[in-house]
């Protein structure tokens, strides 16, 4: 794949391809802010549901706090907001309870 997708190199010198995040799910997002705290490069935003447009509406409930530290906030919402800052490591997915994101390679 090399020349064809953006690719990297591990420090013991293998390729590998980043899987960059492509879309975020805010329909099943539950506004915890793994994601966010995970992510090296500040992608995402937090932000209130009824702000961003193309949502189903909020839930009522409270936040429901889980024994990592993180509670569920039914009225936020999780956005991509700088896409183009993304390095495809794909620690949002893998601390994304409800399996909000989509990753994929990247054209040169
Ligand atoms: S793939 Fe990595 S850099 Fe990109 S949004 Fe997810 S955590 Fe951030
Ligand atoms: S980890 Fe998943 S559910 Fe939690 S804020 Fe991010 S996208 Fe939403």
């Amino acid at each position: 794949m090399n020349g064809e997708w953006i690719t990297g190199l591990t420090r013991g010198g293998a390729h590998w391809t980043p899987t960059f995040v492509t879309t975020l799910d805010g329909n099943r997002c539950i506004g915890c802010g793994r994601c966010f705290k995970v992510c090296p490069r500040q992608v995402f935003d937090l932000k209130d549901r009824e702000s961003v447009p193309g949502l189903l509406g909020s839930e009522d409930g409270e936040d429901d706090w889980e024994e990592d530290g993180f509670s569920d906030d039914p009225h936020m919402v999780m956005i991509i907001h700088n896409a183009d800052d993304c390095i495809g490591c794909a620690a949002c997915s893998r601390v994304c309870p409800k399996r909000c994101h989509k990753h994929a390679p990247w054209p040169m």
